[in-house]
């Protein structure tokens, strides 16, 4: 099963991508973590990203190409991947596909988590993250004990970029050169539309239809 979570900012592509990856034992591979845990680390990739992400915008293609390629290449992506987070411009996507077709493993479907954007900005002024890769919320997903991941036990944390000026830049970013990707998909028969703003386990059940057919 070889899919991508697609949407915007605070969709909810992490949350259901972790869900996912707990079902069919398959990495959750999120661009967004890997550039986070190099900024944590100070290595070379995180201080060049830093800059970008500090200010919501996007850090550049050939960087995101870069990493996507080494981790796809990982043993834990043989029966298959969640992408979270990439692509997110079409050089990425034909990137992408070039990889794949190498290894021939192509897309089986893209999710598309549609969400409005004043609920977005809702969910993301309310996240608190963990390094592991799950999301939590502190309305609509409240951890059980303040401040420790349910998943793992880590301590949760709030993205400076959830917090600041970003946010709307994100949301900016997102459809100038994130949302042509919904027709480039389309083109190719892979988009699948997702009502988002149900709560997380009804779109799960909606997304788990969508991927069994690929198990
Ligand atoms: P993304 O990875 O797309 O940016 P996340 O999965 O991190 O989004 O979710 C953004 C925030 O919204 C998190 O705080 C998460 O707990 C919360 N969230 C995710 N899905 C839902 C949902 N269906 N209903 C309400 N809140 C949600
Ligand atoms: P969100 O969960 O809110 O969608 P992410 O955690 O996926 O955000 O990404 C955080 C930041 O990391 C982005 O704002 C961007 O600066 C950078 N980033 C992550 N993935 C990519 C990508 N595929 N291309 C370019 N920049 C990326
Ligand atoms: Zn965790």
């Amino acid at each position: 099963m070889d899919i991508i979570l697609f949407g915007p900012p605070g969709a909810g592509k992490g949350t259901q991508a972790q869900k996912l990856s707990q079902k069919y034992r398959i990495p959750q591979i999120s661009t967004g973590d890997i550039l986070r845990a190099n900024v944590k680390e100070g290595t070379a990739l995180g201080l060049e990203a830093k800059k970008y992400m500090d200010a919501g915008e996007l850090v550049p293609d050939a960087v995101l190409i870069g990493i996507i390629k080494n981790r796809l290449l990982e043993a834990d992506c043989a029966n298959g991947f969640l992408l979270d987070g990439y692509p997110r411009t079409i050089p990425q996507a034909d990137a992408l596909t070039v990889i794949l077709d190498e290894i021939k493993k192509p897309i089986d479907a893209v999710i598309n988590i549609i969400v409005p954007t004043d609920i977005l900005i809702e969910r993301l002024s309310g996240r608190w993250m963990c390094s592991c890769g799950a999301s939590h919320h502190i309305v609509f997903n409240p951890p059980k004990s303040e401040g420790i991941c349910d998943t793992c036990g880590g301590t949760l944390f709030q993205r400076p970029d959830d917090t600041s000026d970003a946010v709307s830049n994100r949301l900016d970013v997102y459809q100038k050169q994130t949302a042509p990707l919904v027709d480039y998909y389309k083109k190719k028969n892979l988009l699948k539309d997702v009502d988002g703003t149900k709560d997380i386990d009804a779109v799960f059940a909606n997304i788990d239809t969508l991927v069994a057919p690929f198990k």
